[in-house]
């Protein structure tokens, strides 16, 4: 049996995004896995008790997802607020729940700074970015899942083609 892909929430078509807004990712492979039940569906920011809609939040300094769960990184929202404690609660709880679920795969939407693997911003709120991951992103890696960005959805398809 293939093994489970966690799937950010955002990406399933769900509104949990700080704006309000979902940013589905519409692809037959998404379909596919839906209906064999191997997506485990999560927003990791409103897992951690963060509202909808919520000010936007970035990694501050360029910092990396990385260097949050080093301590040595924080995640600061727009509007001055430090939100580095549920930042961290929230990749905790996406490692809890893939390792409870098995899933060997994350599918995540990139740029956020949870989500975010392949870019993120770079805390300026200027629309900068550079590469590194996102804080969830860091932590499921750092438990040995393999994730892969919504623009990456090929690459898996062919990872877990290998699997089967
Ligand atoms: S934390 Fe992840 S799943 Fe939740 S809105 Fe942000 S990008 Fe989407």
């Amino acid at each position: 049996m293939v093994s489970k892909i966690l799937v950010s929430a955002c990406l399933m078509g769900h509104a949990v995004r700080y704006d309000g807004r979902a940013k589905p990712l519409i692809h037959p492979a998404i379909e596919g896995w839906m209906r064999e039940g191997l997506l485990v569906t999560l927003c990791p920011e409103m897992s951690a008790g963060m509202p909808v809609p919520r000010p936007p939040a970035e990694i501050a300094d360029a910092a990396t997802g990385e260097d949050v769960l080093a301590g040595s990184g924080r995640v600061i929202e727009l509007t001055g607020g430090d939100v580095t404690n549920e930042f961290l609660k929230a990749a905790d709880n996406a490692v809890r729940l893939a390792t409870a679920n098995g899933c060997r795969y994350a599918l995540l939407i990139d740029g956020s700074p949870s989500c975010g693997s392949g870019f993120i911003y770079d805390g300026s709120f200027s629309g900068s970015r550079r590469s590194g991951n996102g804080v969830t992103a860091a932590a499921l890696r750092h438990a040995g899942i393999e994730v892969f960005s919504d623009r990456e959805i090929d690459r898996l398809i062919a990872r877990i083609d290998r699997e089967a």
